[in-house]
């Protein structure tokens, strides 16, 4: 348990996340985004009911996930539906040991490789990266999981890198299309010396990317 982390903050962080990027109001963060809460207009051919499946189906991956990382992920979604592309959320915070088991898919244990990082080694561990997936048919409840049109992933870099994230796609040594994340120029070595520091708690590591935000 040296890796434990303390969930009880997270809610207290969430019910006091700011529409940072002016995309949600302040009362709608942490029980649910509202469709009609959000003030990005929709341009697409979508159904306001279509989008609210994609919004209320990345809740789950985006329970402990940095608050600001939340609400430019649910902005991403939507923003991703003005061009016709269905994605939500399906994978946000890891802990150490899920990313240990995740490393060693395809290496010592079966499965195919799907990440380079180890334990520490990952932003997802420090709730500042969550990765997408297509919705295969927006018609039916809930996210049909879809990995087959490379086309649709690939232009998920152009519009997180308006709202501000980081994309996987741009990576050299493991390009990873589904991936966004939120570090603002924060290190590795740097967020794991703060984990630590702080007890191995992720809130001084979400202080300082605040802090770097803000800057
Ligand atoms: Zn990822």
């Amino acid at each position: 348990m040296s890796h434990g982390q303390d969930y009880n903050f997270l809610r207290a962080q969430l019910a006091q996340a700011t529409d940072e990027v002016g995309a949600v109001g302040r009362k709608t963060v942490g029980d649910g985004v509202r469709f009609n809460a959000w003030k990005v207009s929709l341009e697409g051919s979508m159904t306001n009911d279509e989008v609210q499946t994609l919004l209320d189906g990345s809740e789950t991956a985006l329970i402990g996930v940095y608050p600001v990382l939340r609400v430019r992920v649910l902005t991403l979604i939507t923003n991703l539906t003005n061009e016709e592309l269905p994605f939500a959320a399906f994978m946000g915070i890891r802990t150490f040991t899920q990313q240990d088991v995740l490393w060693a898919q395809g290496r010592t244990t079966p499965g195919k490789i799907v990440t380079n990082a180890k334990g520490g080694e990952s932003w997802h561990q420090f709730g500042l990266a969550v990765d997408l997936v297509e919705d295969g048919d927006i018609s039916r409840t809930g996210i049909q999981w879809s990995w087959s049109d490379n086309a649709a992933y690939l232009k998920i870099g152009t519009a997180a890198r308006l709202i501000g994230l980081e994309w996987g796609g741009w990576w050299k040594a493991f390009v990873d299309y589904p991936h966004v994340q939120l570090v603002a120029g924060l290190s590795l070595a740097e967020a794991n010396k703060i984990y630590a520091d702080a007890g191995n708690s992720l809130e001084m590591v979400w202080a300082e990317v605040d802090r770097r935000l803000a800057a």
